[in-house]
């Protein structure tokens, strides 16, 4: 697991996030720890290397 830091599209506070580095490409939706909204991210990483971080609002 590796932490990442983002900002909320919601409360704009940094948040981080715990992202599994052994699935290379995953999107799944989790509630900001600050505001409780819920976010939708789409991850990717190759050899383990995070290359792609989005967040978005979920809708
Ligand atoms: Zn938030």
């Amino acid at each position: 697991m590796e932490e990442h830091f983002y900002q909320c599209p919601y409360c704009w506070e940094e948040v981080s996030i715990l992202l599994d580095t052994s699935i290379d490409e995953n999107s799944f939706i989790e509630d900001c720890e600050v505001c409780c909204n819920p976010l939708e991210f789409t991850v990717k990483f190759i050899n383990r290397e995070l290359i792609n971080f989005e967040v978005q609002q979920f809708q």
